[in-house]
């Protein structure tokens, strides 16, 4: 979500004249544009401003995001070179802002506001010229994790309407794009008003998108399992054009943990959803997040989660050590977790994910795979794209007949956990 962001506070400053620089050393403006899910992340940004605080005190400083919503006035007291600090909710008022900044005033935005940014923002002229594409649907929580920061950062739930997304997917079609992929804190917890002024789902929303014909490809993350339904599941069955995959977070294998976490479901409903995507979906590639190291979890509640994995065998994984987040419940909790024991367990789930996600990619060698050039590798004629199921191949065009984003058939021939190689077919 902070990509999407990212790409449109660059599409919105575009307007005022600023251009885009990958040299910090030339810049005017910098904004770090922030996450705040754990604490690794929002550590990142005091040494990043540090560093570049050496450099000059000429440019002006942005901190945008949400360690910017959490920590607000405390970033200007830490950093004092910080110039301005803007929530996730008020970055369209960045340009107007932006021109206002002088040398002693510092600017604080991090209320949430009424209108909403989306409807602020200007139609989307993409700066980026990618085949692919983020499409922020839904943002916003109010599940109420205890170990989350979400809640607090994005506020509460709210869903853009099925008009304004077709509208924002066939301007990205307009410029390129045929593959989408739709955002959410909680993306099928997608409510948003549908072309016929009821209340929309996901699986519906993702049929509207669907039938417009430059879009090919449709992707959608992430979820919660509270709120996978039945429609969601068929969805996966009858519309060819979204992809084989589903990022299904289940954070622990243990039904006391996933209590004390407040996820309000049990290992045994996820083994049953799962069940019933892959009935309905042959071969879908099923990913997931864990968090490992929650308070109280015990050496049992941790088998518990590897034999989850055992049992569900993921095609993909991303998975953490619990990070207390202040104001969290679950920061004040009794029964932290020793950080050495933390870390034991994190690499323990770790090697049977990735052992996972090698079985996984492992079944694709000898098969042919569709698949979605994106970008050029370390040479023009070699190339990367992505399977439907998410992987990404490498493969070499010697004769530079193929361009970023067609879609070609590839032989896959050899593989690692985290990519695929194959040769063209004469044929495609
Ligand atoms: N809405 C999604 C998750 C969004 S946050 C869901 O409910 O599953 C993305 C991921 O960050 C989470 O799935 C979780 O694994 C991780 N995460 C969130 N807070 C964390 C914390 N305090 N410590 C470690 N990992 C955390
Ligand atoms: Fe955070 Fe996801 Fe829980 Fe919401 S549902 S509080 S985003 S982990």
């Amino acid at each position: 979500m902070n990509v999407y962001d990212s790409e449109r506070i660059l599409e919105s400053l575009d307007k005022k004249g600023f251009t885009e620089t990958k040299n910090s050393d030339e810049s005017d403006l910098i904004i770090f544009n922030t996450c705040h899910i754990r604490e690794k992340a929002a550590e990142k940004l005091y040494s990043d401003i540090g560093r570049l605080k050496k450099q000059s005190n000429t440019k002006k400083i942005v901190v945008a995001g949400c360690v910017a919503q959490a920590e607000d006035s405390e970033i200007i007291r830490r950093m004092p070179d910080v110039d301005m600090v803007i929530g996730p909710q008020t970055y369209h008022k960045l340009p107007e802002l932006v021109s206002k900044l002088d040398k002693n005033k510092k600017i604080i935005e991090t209320d949430f506001p009424i209108e909403n940014k989306f409807n602020l923002l200007a139609r989307r002229k993409r700066i980026e010229k990618k085949p692919t594409a983020f499409l922020t649907i839904q943002e916003g929580c109010d599940k109420f994790c205890t170990f989350c920061v979400v809640p607090y950062t994005r506020g509460s739930e709210y869903s853009r309407t099925t008009a304004e997304l077709i509208e924002e997917a066939k301007s990205l079609v307009d410029q390129g794009v045929v593959e989408l992929t739709l955002l959410g804190q909680n993306v099928n917890a997608y409510h948003g008003e549908s072309l016929t002024n009821s209340t929309s789902n996901l699986a519906r929303l993702i049929y509207e998108l669907s039938k417009i014909s430059g879009i090919k490809r449709l992707r959608y993350t992430t979820n919660h399992p509270n709120d996978v339904d039945d429609e969601l599941i068929y969805a996966h069955r009858d519309i060819e054009k979204l992809m084989p995959y589903m990022h299904l977070p289940i954070q622990s294998g243990s039904n006391k943990i996933l209590k004390s976490m407040n996820r309000k479901h049990s290992v045994e409903k996820y083994i049953d959803i799962i069940d019933k995507i892959r009935s309905a979906k042959k071969g879908i590639a099923i990913s997931s997040d864990f968090i490992v190291g929650f308070p109280g979890e015990s050496d049992e509640d941790f088998n518990d989660t590897m034999e989850l994995v055992r049992k569900i065998e993921f095609a993909q994984a991303f998975s953490f050590h619990y990070s207390p987040r202040p104001g969290t419940p679950s920061a004040d909790y009794e029964g932290q977790i020793p950080q050495v024991t933390k870390s034991e367990r994190l690499n323990l789930l770790q090697s049977l994910l990735k052992e996972q996600q090698f079985q996984f990619n492992n079944q694709f060698i000898g098969k042919t795979v569709n698949i979605l050039i994106e970008k050029f590798g370390k040479e023009e004629c070699h190339l990367v794209g992505k399977t439907p199921h998410l992987q990404s191949v490498f493969f070499e065009d010697t004769r530079k007949s193929y361009k970023i984003g067609e879609f070609i058939d590839i032989k896959i021939n050899s593989m690692k956990v985290n990519n695929l190689s194959g040769e063209l077919i004469e044929s495609s």
